[in-house]
C-alpha cells in the first residue's frame, strides 16, 4: 500500500441495498475500490458492480459543458436561458404548465431543492420522479397501513429469521449484497427456510428450500389464501390485532373464499406446493417477507403490499428481531427522495400535500407565501400532459425516460412535441438528449457530495472522491443558479451541508410526533461533523443519543395514523391489466441483470460487466419456442401495439409458458431496436400510479 494514500468513505451509487465504499485514491490519481468494513449495510462485502466503480470514473462520454441547442454555451447563458423560460411559460400559462422529472439517482440534497423550487417558490406539484417506477406502490401501500411511509425492520432481520418469504424479488442479482447476507445465514442456520415466490426461476432460487412459480400478476390471490389460511389455523394474534389495528374483518371477508383450490386456480400453482408455504409462513414466528418489483410494478401493486402487510399485521410479526415485512428498494435513494417529498403528491418530511395543516408548517418554514396546494402528476400522467401540450416546458434531471417509461417511443412524440425539453445528466448522449433544447451537465458519482438512504432506512454519506470535470456541477447547485435566476429567495446554499441541516430542522419543526421521518438531531449539525458523519437510520430525533441499537418500528403498535392503529386493508384480486389475445399471447415481463444498472450508462464503460450478459436477449420456454420455430441464439421480433424490438432468444425452462422475459438496459445507444419499455403499456396502479412493467401482452416470431 502506498503510505500517502487518501481513502474516502462513500457509498455505492447503485442498489437500494446501499453498501459503503472505500476509496484508496494513491497520488497518482488511480482508484482502489472496497467495501467499508464497518458500514452496517455490508460489512465490507461489494457485489461485483459496487467492484466495478474504479472502472467507471473515466470521461468517456461525458457532459462536461452546457449546451443550448447544440453547441457550447456558457453556465450563465444556459441558466439565464432555462430562467427565462420556465419565467414566460408560468406567465403566459400558470406554473401547472411546467414540471421537473427527477431521479432517484439524486442525493437528497439535491432532492429537497428540487422540491423546494418547484412546490415552493413555483407553487406548482408538477415534480415527478423515476422512483415512481421503483416504489410507489410501497410508498401507497405503507401509508394505507401504516399512516407513514415507513419500513419497519432492518437488515439483521433477514438473517435472524427463521423463514425468509421473498416475493417478486430477484435479490441474488438486484440486491447482491444483501443476498449474500441472507445466504451466509443460511449457511450457518440448518434450520432456516426460504420460499421463492416469482414466476421465474431466477439465481434466487437456488437457495429456495421452496420454489412457486406463481402465474405473473397472482400474487394478491395468493396472499389472500395465506390470510384465510391464518385465520383458520388460528394463527390471528388477537391482543396485537385488537389492540393495534383495524380493518382485519373486511381483510378477512375479502379472503374467505380464498380455498387452496382456488387460490391454485388463480395462481397456477399446484396445492400441495401451496399448503407446504402456507403451514410453513402459519408456523414460523421469526418470518420476514421481503419483497421488490415484482410486487410494486403491477397495476395492483399496492394492493399486493397491503396483501403482504396484511399477514404480517394479523400475526403480529412486524418489526421484530427477524420478523416482519421487508420492502427492498430498486435504487440507491429511492427512499431519500421520499423523505424530502420526491414525489408528485408528497410534501417535504413525510408531510402530505393534502393536509392543510402540513401544507402551512412547510410555507411558514420556507417563508413563502404559498407553496402547492394538490398534488401533482404522477410520471406517466406527466408526460402524458407533456405529450397533448398541457405541460410546456419540462426537465428531466438524472434520468433517461426516453428509454426507460412505459410506450416509451410515445414518450420520444411528446418530448419532440414540447416547447422546451432541460437535460441535466452525467452523459452528453442518451436517449433524451437529442430532445433537449438546453443540456446542463451534473456531477457524477465520486464529483457529488451528500447523502442516501438505503432500503433500511440507513443514511449514508456519498462523498466527492476529487474535483469535478469540466463545467459540471452538482445538481442542487445547477437548481439553485435557476431559481435565483428567476428571482427566488431561500436557495443561497454554500455547501450540500447547509441543505442537508435545513431538512433536518424541517423534519423536527412543530412535529409533535406525528411524523415519521424526523432527524431533527442534526438540524445544528457543524460542517465537521457532516464532513464525517457515519451511517445511522432515522429516526434521530433532537436530544437522542445516536448511533443505538437497529430502530425497528411497530412491534408495539404507534402507528402513524390519527387513532395510532395500523389499517389492515381489503384487497380483492385484480389479474394485471395488459391481457394476452390471439394478436399479442405472451406476457412481456422485464428486469434487472446482475451486472448491469439501469440503461447502462455507467456500467456499459467497464468492460468486466459486459463479460456476465453481452446484449439484449428475450428468455423464454423451450416448448414455447418450438412452437414458434426459434432456435437457440437465435433472434427474435417481440412486439405490440405500442413498438417493437429485436432480440436474442434465450431458450430456457427457467421461464414459465406463456410468459417471457427481457431485460431493461439495452437501449438505441446500443443496439437498434432495443429498448424493451416501448412495449409496456402504460398501466397504472390506480394509488400509486405506478405502472405495470412486469405484465405486458406482446407477440413473438422469428427474426
Ligand atoms: Fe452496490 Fe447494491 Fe452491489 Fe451493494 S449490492 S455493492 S449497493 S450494487
Amino acid at each position: 500500500m502506498n503510505v500517502s494514500s487518501r481513502v474516502v468513505q462513500t457509498t455505492c451509487p447503485y442498489c437500494g441495498t446501499g453498501c459503503g465504499v472505500e476509496a484508496r485514491i494513491s497520488p497518482s490519481g488511480a482508484v482502489e475500490i472496497a467495501g467499508d468494513p464497518l458500514h452496517p449495510a455490508n460489512y465490507g462485502r461489494l457485489c461485483v458492480k459496487g467492484s466495478a466503480l474504479a472502472e467507471t470514473l473515466t470521461l468517456e462520454g461525458r457532459l462536461l459543458h452546457p449546451i443550448i441547442k447544440g453547441a457550447r454555451a456558457s453556465w450563465r447563458e444556459a441558466v439565464d436561458l432555462v430562467a427565462r423560460r420556465f419565467r414566460e411559460t408560468i406567465e403566459q400559462h400558470g406554473p401547472d404548465s411546467v414540471a421537473f422529472y427527477v431521479s432517484g439517482q439524486m442525493l437528497t440534497e439535491d432532492y429537497y431543492v428540487a422540491n423546494k423550487f418547484m412546490k415552493g417558490f413555483l407553487a406548482s406539484a408538477n415534480i415527478d420522479t423515476n422512483s415512481r417506477l421503483c416504489m410507489a406502490s410501497s410508498v401507497a401501500g405503507h401509508k394505507r397501513a401504516f399512516g407513514a411511509d415507513i419500513v419497519p425492520n432492518v437488515y439483521e432481520d433477514i438473517e435472524e429469521a427463521d423463514l425468509v418469504v421473498l416475493v417478486g424479488s430477484n435479490l441474488a442479482w438486484c440486491h447482491p449484497v444483501l443476498f449474500q447476507r441472507l445466504e451466509q445465514a443460511k449457511a450457518r442456520r440448518a434450520d432456516m427456510r426460504v420460499v421463492n415466490i416469482d414466476p421465474r426461476r431466477t439465481a434466487t432460487s437456488e437457495i429456495a428450500d421452496l420454489q412457486l412459480s406463481l402465474k405473473p400478476g397472482s400474487d394478491v390471490a395468493l396472499f389472500l389464501g395465506l390470510l384465510r389460511f391464518l385465520e383458520r389455523t388460528g394463527r390471528r394474534h388477537a391482543a396485537y390485532v385488537d389492540r393495534h389495528t383495524k380493518g382485519a374483518d373486511n381483510a378477512l371477508l375479502a379472503a374467505q373464499d380464498w380455498s387452496l383450490t382456488k387460490v391454485a386456480a388463480a395462481t397456477g400453482l399446484d396445492e400441495t406446493a401451496l399448503a407446504e408455504f402456507y403451514e410453513a409462513f402459519a408456523a414460523t414466528e421469526r418470518t420476514v417477507t421481503i419483497y421488490s418489483q415484482g410486487v410494486n410494478q403491477s397495476s395492483a401493486g399496492t394492493d399486493k403490499v397491503n396483501a403482504i402487510l396484511n399477514c404480517h399485521l394479523f400475526t403480529g410479526r412486524i418489526g421484530l428481531p427477524g420478523a416482519g415485512p421487508f420492502s427492498v428498494t430498486g435504487q440507491p435513494n429511492a427512499m431519500g427522495g421520499r423523505e424530502v417529498g420526491g414525489l408528485a403528491n408528497q410534501l417535504a418530511c413525510h408531510m402530505e400535500l393534502e393536509n392543510a395543516r402540513h401544507r402551512e408548517i412547510v410555507r411558514g418554514f420556507w417563508g413563502y407565501e404559498r407553496v402547492a396546494a394538490k398534488p401533482g402528476l404522477k410520471a406517466v400522467d406527466l408526460f402524458e400532459a407533456v405529450g397533448d401540450g398541457r405541460i410546456k416546458a419540462l426537465w428531466i434531471i438524472g434520468t433517461n425516460p426516453v428509454a426507460s417509461l412505459p410506450e416509451a417511443d410515445k414518450i420520444k412524440r411528446a418530448l419532440a412535441a414540447c416547447d422546451f425539453v432541460v437535460v441535466s445528466d452525467v452523459m452528453a448522449e442518451t436517449d433524451t438528449a437529442p430532445f433537449a433544447h438546453v443540456q446542463l451537465p451534473a456531477q457524477p458519482w465520486g464529483e457529488k457530495d451528500g447523502v442516501v438512504t438505503n432500503s433500511e432506512r440507513r443514511i449514508s454519506r456519498q462523498r466527492a472522491l476529487g474535483p469535478a470535470a469540466g463545467d459540471a456541477m452538482p445538481d442542487w447547485q445547477i437548481l439553485c443558479s435557476v431559481a435565483r435566476a428567476m428571482g427566488a429567495k431561500g436557495f443561497d446554499y454554500a455547501v450540500s451541508a447547509d441543505i442537508f441541516r435545513e431538512y433536518a430542522a424541517l423534519s423536527g419543526h412543530l412535529n409533535h410526533g406525528e411524523r415519521s421521518f424526523d432527524i431533527s438531531a442534526c438540524a445544528e449539525i457543524s460542517a465537521a461533523a457532516y464532513e464525517s458523519l457515519r451511517p445511522f437510520q432515522w429516526p434521530w430525533r433532537r436530544g437522542e443519543t445516536a448511533f443505538a441499537r437497529p430502530k425497528r418500528f411497530f412491534a408495539n403498535g404507534g402507528f402513524f395514523t390519527p387513532d395510532g392503529r395500523a389499517r389492515l386493508v381489503a384487497t380483492p384480486y385484480r389479474p394485471p391489466q395488459s391481457r394476452t389475445s390471439a394478436a399479442a399471447p405472451f406476457v412481456l415481463n422485464t428486469g434487472r441483470l446482475r451486472d448491469q444498472w439501469h440503461t447502462m450508462t455507467r456500467t456499459g464503460v467497464a468492460p468486466r460487466l459486459s463479460q456476465h450478459v453481452a446484449e439484449p436477449f428475450v428468455e423464454i420456454h423451450p416448448e414455447d419456442a418450438a412452437s414458434l420455430k426459434l432456435q437457440p441464439a437465435g433472434l427474435a421480433r417481440v412486439s405490440n401495439a405500442h413498438g417493437a424490438v429485436i432480440l436474442r432468444t434465450l431458450i430456457t425452462d427457467r421461464q414459465q409458458r406463456g410468459s417471457v422475459f427481457a431485460p431493461i438496459h439495452w437501449t438505441d445507444q446500443h443496439a437498434a431496436a432495443a429498448r424493451v419499455d416501448a412495449l409496456v403499456a402504460a398501466n397504472v396502479d390506480p394509488l400509486s400510479g405506478q405502472p405495470e412493467l412486469k405484465a405486458s401482452a406482446v407477440r413473438i416470431e422469428a427474426w
